[in-house]
């Protein structure tokens, strides 16, 4: 996969060539490449902004420069998607980055400042993305959330593609804990299922511990996922058996609430 980020600040980027996607790009999986905006301008100095028309704090990214940049790295027969990082723009959530990660090519525009000139991204951008409701000082950093997200989708990037399957939201739930060596930390014990080696314990146990965390932290996600799946007899006990969980806690809970409140 070929990704384009255009940037004011290309030295930004070091991250994203190092680690899992440092490796993928020595392997030809990948081809993250950032270009740098100012290098295209007209203006004598460089310049990539100006004040805004109409006034207001702040400056805004010129049209020309990114118009210019982006017609360059797209070349004649662009097949892919043009993305502004933009607080306005969608949110991203797990099912847009495995939508992006089946496109063959992405050009990333990064902003900053109070933003871009609006006919750039009326001349060419496709999409509008926003990392979550805050405000950055600039796309970069947006830019490489989605970046490593796309990327590790990418088949071969991350060498266990089951673990891309499995993981919060791609499975409908938010991950079970996990643990590893020692056995013993201290004193906090590895759940018994994860030792016995029984595989159906162990899948009841991910099962149980998945939609408990999901109906705790994220309850319309944990419904989303009950309701809108088939489930096994035995998973149905396994379910029930959480919302039992749940029932104890609460009622346990309410309790102490009372007792707190007569002393
Ligand atoms: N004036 C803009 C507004 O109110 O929408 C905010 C501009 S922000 C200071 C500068 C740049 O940071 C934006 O052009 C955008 O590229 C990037 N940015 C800021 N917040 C972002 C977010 N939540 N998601 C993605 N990009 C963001």
């Amino acid at each position: 996969m070929k990704i384009t980020i255009l940037t004011i600040f290309p030295e930004m980027f070091a991250p994203l060539h190092l680690s899992m996607l440092g490796r993928a790009e020595k392997a030809g999986l990948l081809d993250i490449r950032e270009v740098d905006i100012r290098s295209y301008s007209q203006n004598k100095h460089h310049n990539t902004d100006d004040a805004p028309y109409g006034g207001g704090a702040g400056m805004v990214m010129l049209a020309q420069p990114i118009v210019d940049a982006m017609r360059d790295v797209q070349g004649e027969d662009f097949r892919g998607r043009r993305i502004y990082l933009s607080p306005r723009g969608r949110t991203l959530t797990q099912e847009k980055v495995e939508e992006l990660a089946k496109e063959e090519e992405l050009i990333l525009l990064c902003g900053h400042y109070e933003g871009v000139d609006q006919r750039a991204l009326d001349l060419c951008i496709d999409e509008e993305i926003s990392i979550g409701d805050y405000i950055l000082t600039g796309g970069e950093l947006g830019a490489m959330v989605l970046v490593d997200s796309v990327a590790r989708l990418v088949p071969g990037v991350l060498g266990c593609e089951e673990s891309a399957q499995t993981e919060s939201f791609s499975s409908g739930l938010l991950e079970h804990p996990q643990y590893t060596r020692p056995r013993e930390f201290e004193g906090l014990t590895v759940p018994e299922p994860l030792l016995n080696g029984n595989h159906a314990h162990i899948q009841d146990w991910q099962l149980s511990e998945s939609l408990y965390i999901t109906m705790k932290r994220r309850p319309e996600m944990a419904q989303r996922f009950l309701e809108g799946r088939k489930f096994t007899r035995h998973q149905k006990k396994v379910i029930d058996a959480v919302f039992e969980r749940i029932r104890q806690e609460d009622e346990a809970a309410a309790e102490s609430a009372r007792s707190e409140e007569e002393v």
